[in-house]
C-alpha cells in the first residue's frame, strides 16, 4: 500500500475516533455509501466554516434565504437537470460492479481531471490504461452509460426529486426578492442547506456523499451592467493563484496575478464575474486555509456544465487526494430565468431603471461546506504526534479547563471558569478525568485549542496555565483576563509568549 493510502487510512481513524466524522452510516447496519455523521468534534468545526462562510457573504452584502429540499418533476424538467445531470457510468463485465469512468481515469492514471469528455475517449483511456475493476480485477464493457444522479421520490403520489443543488431552489422566487429589494438589480442571496445526489460509486469520504450540505451565492445582474461594477474596485488590485486555460494548455505553473492583470491578458470577462471570484477565494481563505495549498482553475470548453459560460474552479491540494475541486464560480447567463420563464408561463423578465425589459443573469458562487471541513482535517492533521492542528479562530473548542486533581475546590473553580467562558460566547469543554498528560492528548487530537488548568496555586492567586495546542508552551494568566487572553489568541496574531507570564 502506498504512502499516500497509509494517510488516508490513519486520517479516517483519527476523525472517527476523535468524533468528527462517522460513517458511512448506518454503521450498525453494515453502512449506506455516501451517508455520514459528524460528531460533536466535526458538527463544532463544521458550524464554524459555516459561521465565517455567513460572514464573508453578508460582508458582501448577500442575503440568506432557505428554500426548499423537495420539489416536483417539473421544475427539474425546467432546470435541465433531469436531461443533464448525469454521470458517464462503465460496468464490469465480471461482477457488475459500476463506476464512473472519469473519475476512474483520475484515480488510475496522472490525468487531473476527466471531467467533461467523450465517452469514446474515456473508453480509449481506459483501454491504453489497462484500467481493470477495482474490486475484482474483471474488464469492463466497452460501452458507457448515462447514469443520472437525481433522487427521486414522491409527494403525496406527485413525483418530485430531492435538490441536487441549492441553486434552483433559490432561482424560483425571483419575483419575489426582485419586490422585496425594491425593483433594482443586482440582488445577492445565498443559501445553505442539504442537496442530494445519487453517486454511482461514493469514495474519497465527504468529498463526494449521496447527501451533502452546499452553500451557493447567487447575483442575479443585468447583463449590460457586468462591466459597471462598482465594488470592482475594492478587488482589482487584489492577487488571485490564477490557472488560466492557456497555462494548463502550455504545462505552465499557476501564477499569482492582480485581477486587473488578468482581465487586460483577457484571462477574466467581466468586471462582476472576477469579484465573484475574488469572493469565493476569500470564503476558503477565511475558513482557515493556507493560501498556498489554493488555486482557481479555469473550466475548458468540453468541461463547462450544461449552463455555464464563464466557469473556473477553486481547488485546494490535500494531502490525501491532492488538488481537488471545492467550489465552481459560473456565468449562468439568462439560462436560469428564461427556462423557468418559458416552463412556469410566469414573466420572469424585469424593467430596469433605464426603462429596458431583459432577463437577468446569475452569477453563482457554488460550493457546500463538508468539503472545507474535510480539507481542513486533512491539511491540519499531524500525522506523526496525532493532533489536529486546526487554525485556532476554527477550531471546535476554543479552550477545555481542568481541575489537577478532582478534590480540595479545584473542581468548582474549574466549573466556575467554564461557566464565565461560556457566558463569554467561547465553546468550553470541562474535563476532569485521567492524568493532565492524557487530558492534553485527548485534547490536542481533537484540536481543542487551548488547554486551561486550574492548580494549587490557583486557589492563592487566582492565576491558572494556559497551554498552546501546536508548541505546548504554557503561560500563566489572572482568571479575571481569560477571555480577553483568549479573544486575542483565537483571533489575532498574538505572540503566545506575550499573554501572560511564562511557567
Ligand atoms: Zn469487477
Amino acid at each position: 500500500m502506498s504512502e499516500k493510502n497509509d494517510f488516508v487510512e490513519d486520517l479516517v481513524s483519527h476523525v472517527k475516533q476523535n468524533g468528527f466524522i462517522w460513517g458511512p452510516e448506518p454503521e450498525i447496519y453494515n453502512g449506506m455509501a455516501g451517508f455520514y455523521t459528524y460528531g460533536p468534534s466535526g458538527k463544532l468545526l463544521k458550524n464554524k466554516l459555516e459561521n465565517v462562510m455567513r460572514d464573508v457573504f453578508r460582508d458582501y452584502k448577500y442575503y440568506e434565504v432557505e428554500a426548499p429540499i423537495l420539489l416536483p418533476r417539473k421544475v427539474w424538467e425546467a432546470s435541465g437537470h433531469l436531461e443533464t445531470f448525469i454521470d458517464p457510468m462503465v460496468l464490469c463485465s465480471k461482477c457488475e460492479g459500476s463506476y464512473r469512468a472519469d473519475k476512474l481515469i483520475e484515480e488510475k492514471t496522472e490525468i487531473e481531471t476527466a471531467d467533461g469528455f467523450s465517452d469514446e475517449k474515456l473508453l480509449s483511456i481506459i483501454d491504453e490504461e489497462n484500467i481493470k475493476c477495482p474490486s475484482c480485477g474483471g474488464s469492463f464493457e466497452e460501452e458507457v452509460h448515462d447514469y443520472n444522479l437525481m433522487m427521486k421520490t414522491s409527494v403525496a403520489g406527485q413525483e418530485a426529486y430531492n435538490r441536487p443543488e441549492t441553486a434552483t431552489t433559490t432561482y424560483l422566487p425571483f419575483k419575489r426578492y426582485w419586490r422585496y429589494f425594491r425593483k433594482k438589480l443586482p440582488i445577492k442571496v445565498f443559501q445553505v442547506g442539504k442537496a442530494f445526489r445519487n453517486e454511482i460509486s461514493p469514495r474519497q469520504h465527504v468529498l463526494r456523499g449521496r447527501e451533502f450540505t452546499q452553500a451557493e451565492g447567487q447575483i442575479f445582474v443585468d447583463p449590460e451592467k457586468k462591466n459597471d461594477w462598482d465594488e470592482y474596485r475594492n478587488i482589482k488590485d487584489k492577487k488571485l493563484p490564477l490557472f488560466a486555460e492557456e497555462m494548463q494548455e502550455n504545462n505552465r505553473k499557476w501564477e499569482n496575478i492582480t485581477v486587473e492583470e488578468a482581465r487586460e491578458q483577457g484571462f477574466l470577462s467581466s468586471e462582476a464575474y472576477s469579484w465573484c471570484l475574488a469572493v469565493a477565494y476569500d470564503l476558503f481563505v477565511s475558513m482557515g486555509i493556507p493560501e498556498e495549498r489554493i488555486r482557481l482553475r479555469e473550466h475548458g470548453d468540453d468541461e463547462k456544465s450544461h449552463y455555464a459560460k464563464e466557469a473556473w474552479d477553486v481547488e485546494i491540494r490535500l494531502d490525501s487526494f491532492g488538488w481537488t475541486e471545492v467550489c465552481g464560480v459560473h456565468d449562468r447567463t439568462d439560462y436560469d430565468l428564461s427556462s423557468h420563464d418559458e416552463h412556469s408561463h410566469e414573466d420572469l423578465t424585469v424593467t430596469t431603471q433605464d426603462g429596458e425589459k431583459i432577463t437577468p443573469h446569475i452569477l453563482e458562487i457554488a460550493f457546500g461546506t463538508d468539503r472545507p471541513t474535510f480539507a481542513i482535517l486533512d491539511i491540519f492533521f499531524e500525522e506523526e504526534e496525532g493532533k489536529m492542528e486546526i487554525p485556532k479562530h476554527v477550531a471546535p473548542i476554543d479552550a477545555s479547563v481542568f481541575p489537577l486533581v478532582s478534590k480540595e475546590g479545584l473542581p468548582e473553580i474549574a466549573e466556575e471558569i467554564y461557566r464565565q467562558l461560556h457566558e463569554q460566547k467561547f465553546d468550553v469543554e470541562y474535563d476532569e478525568r485521567g492524568s493532565i498528560g492524557k487530558r492534553y492528548a485527548r485534547n490536542d487530537a481533537k484540536g481543542t485549542a487551548i488547554c486551561i488548568t486550574v492548580d494549587f496555586q490557583t486557589k492563592e492567586d487566582d492565576t491558572v496555565t494556559l497551554r498552546d495546542r501546536d508548541s505546548e508552551d504554557q503561560v500563566r494568566v489572572k482568571i479575571e483576563d481569560l477571555g480577553d487572553r483568549l479573544e486575542q489568541w483565537l483571533y489575532t496574531d498574538a505572540e503566545f509568549e506575550d499573554l501572560g507570564e511564562p511557567v
